[in-house]
């Protein structure tokens, strides 16, 4: 139902879950890092205008992800014996099917990111159709029934998250409201998917990818690392969650690749922090609460 005014708005939270639960991280760990990577490439820029794809340097951007992003992405989690999380549009999946075969076969979880990237906006007549041609492209090309799920371009509905329970997804990734992992309550006061909430500040597009359609200033090693190392610390300390939104065709390029494997190598000297995919973390959280509704 669209709103129509500030008069006709709720007087509640969007977001009506009860807050997080507090539950332990598996096998001691302080923290967790969700690490995870959207495959949105050429799509990313076509959703915002098909005729983009005329435009063949910008296109180029997107390219970029199976030429070379993929597979050093994958060289550098093979290096450093991580699995990971990657987001996978359907338009990706049909055009780059070799690339997002490769990152099965290193074993990592393949999510939904919609077919053409198109923003879930309340009332877009888009959501049902990029809901089922995504999953129809990853069944069909990949053999994969995906139990993850981020919204394209940072949004999503009700809608949408009703449509995801439908089709059985564990998890969403796409709220920014947490540092930890909660159960989402739809609309009707049912319970919806587990919700691993991401944050800008490990969303690499911000820092490291300008282009005339997504001006931006570039930043540089150090100022990153700044940024991303007491995230990392402080978020430690709270026993929280990161969830990264890295993107091949950022964080795939030489400079950026460096910078990440060096935050990962800073991750990993912790000793105490979970580097997980969303299916591991959202599955522990759904054991946790579980056990909790048992022996309530
Ligand atoms: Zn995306």
């Amino acid at each position: 139902m669209p709103v129509a005014s500030l008069d006709a708005l709720p007087l509640l939270p969007a977001n009506r879950a009860p807050l997080s639960p507090v539950y332990p991280w598996p096998k001691g760990n302080k923290a967790a890092v969700f690490l995870s990577f959207d495959v949105d490439a050429e799509s990313a820029w076509t959703a915002k205008d098909p005729n983009h794809y005329e435009r063949l340097v910008t296109m180029s951007y997107g390219g970029f992800e199976a030429r070379v992003g993929i597979p050093k992405l994958l060289e550098m989690l093979r290096e450093q014996e991580l699995k990971a999380t990657f987001f996978i549009t359907g338009w990706a999946i049909e055009a780059h099917t070799a690339a997002c075969e490769a990152i099965l076969k290193d074993g990592h979880e393949i999510g939904h990111h919609g077919f053409h990237h198109l923003m879930p906006d309340p009332g877009a007549p888009h959501i049902v159709e990029e809901m089922d041609k995504g999953l129809d492209s990853l069944k069909r090309r990949l053999g994969v029934v995906p139990v993850g799920y981020r919204a394209p371009l940072g949004e999503s509905c009700e809608e949408l998250r009703v449509l995801l329970k439908k089709h059985g997804f564990l998890y969403s990734s796409s709220w920014r409201d947490d540092v930890r992992p909660y159960r989402q309550v739809l609309a009707d006061g049912t319970p919806g998917v587990v919700e691993l909430p991401a944050t800008m500040t490990f969303d690499d597009w911000m820092y490291g990818l300008t282009h005339r359609y997504s001006p931006r200033p570039l930043f540089p090693r150090e100022h990153v690392l700044s940024i991303w190392n007491d995230e990392l610390a402080e978020t430690r300390d709270w026993g929280g969650l990161i969830t990264t939104v890295l993107h091949p065709q950022v964080s795939g390029r030489p400079m950026r690749l460096k910078l990440l494997r060096e935050f990962l190598e800073h991750v990993k000297s912790y000793g105490d922090v979970w580097i997980a995919t969303g299916a591991e973390i959202a599955g522990h959280f759904a054991a946790c609460e579980a056990a909790d509704t048992k022996a309530a």
